[in-house]
């Protein structure tokens, strides 16, 4: 990959991360213990428990990926960006476009999957 590419690859990782450290706050700030005496309005509590599930699945999801994306980060900076964990060869350009955070290559991915 050129500099070029790289420079691209890093700032919309460096994007994502501002995005969702943006949503993680926001989640987190959701998913507060609800206070038994809080008024919810129409939503019952179970409801509100409910959503609250949802919000705690979405942001368990989110650390993870913020977890790659700034390995990704560290990785460009170090200069390994784009190879694969797995087997060395570097991650097509495609895959990485779908998914900046990929660490192994999609016929290592497969193979363990
Ligand atoms: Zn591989």
């Amino acid at each position: 990959m050129t500099d070029e590419q790289i420079s691209i690859f890093y700032n919309s990782i460096k994007e994502s991360i501002t995005e969702l450290e943006k949503s993680i706050i926001h989640l987190e700030e959701k998913c507060k213990p609800i206070e038994p005496s809080i008024s919810l309005g129409r939503l019952t509590r179970m409801e509100a428990l409910g959503e609250k599930g949802i919000n705690e699945a979405i942001l368990s999801q989110n650390r993870v990926r913020l977890d790659k994306l700034k390995s990704s980060q560290q990785r460009i900076i170090e200069g390994t960006y784009g190879k694969c964990l797995q087997c060395g060869k570097d991650i097509s350009e495609g895959r990485l476009k779908a998914v900046p955070e990929a660490m192994v290559c999609i016929p290592c991915k497969e193979k363990k999957s």
